[in-house]
């Protein structure tokens, strides 16, 4: 089982990247701000208690996302492989992932970061906003979510650096050829 960490900031491309590389490798897809942005919508539980921090922009705390993570792995015991998208983003949650996958045995074997810009990032968001009236990209949520990801999401990178796992990727360009870029690594 191969598992592989996406990451990059809001609106990098890593959905749109999840859904292809699921489609050629067949991972299972755990993307924490779909999984969040489904339990709000069906008004469960955890939903109650993570809306306010998705309608802020903010990170949900790392013990809540860290048990729902975890509650999702352990629903796929057959997956071939998992793709963590939007997880982990401090550098705890990177620490619990490391303990947890390594108490089933398994580790993460890629972390492919999407290098975009902060500019491209907040374009793509003002397009995708027009188009999928997601419910944390309006406006006044976008700066504190990019806010968010170069306060505390960055510093995970060192911690895959660190590992010798952390590949980068152009995120700027077509899609097929950043998608080949990151085959190319999968696939050596
Ligand atoms: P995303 O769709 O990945 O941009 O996530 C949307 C929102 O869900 C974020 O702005 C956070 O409020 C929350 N979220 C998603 N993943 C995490 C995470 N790993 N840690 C904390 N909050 C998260």
């Amino acid at each position: 089982m191969k598992n592989l960490v996406l990451f990059g900031p809001p609106g990098a491309g890593k959905g749109t990247q999840s859904e292809k590389l699921i489609a050629r490798y067949g991972f299972v897809h755990i993307s924490t701000g779909d999984i969040f942005r489904y339990h709000i919508k069906n008004k469960t539980e955890l939903g109650d208690r993570v809306q306010a921090y998705l309608d802020n922009g903010l990170l949900v705390p790392d013990q809540v996302t860290i048990d729902m993570l975890q509650e999702e792995v352990a629903k796929n015991p057959e997956a071939k492989g998992f793709l963590f998208d939007g997880f982990p983003r401090t550098v705890p949650q990177a620490e619990a992932l490391d303990a947890f996958m390594e108490g089933i045995h398994s580790a993460i074997h890629y972390v492919i970061a999407l290098n975009v810009t902060e500019e491209e990032v907040r374009t793509r968001i003002e397009k995708r906003r027009e188009i999928s009236h997601r419910i944390d990209d309006e406006a006044e949520k976008v700066d504190k979510r990019i806010s968010e990801y170069f306060s505390k999401t960055v510093h995970v990178l060192p911690h895959y650096e660190a590992q010798g796992r952390l590949q980068r990727v152009q995120g700027i360009g077509e899609i097929e050829t950043i998608f080949q870029d990151i085959c190319s690594i999968l696939d050596a």
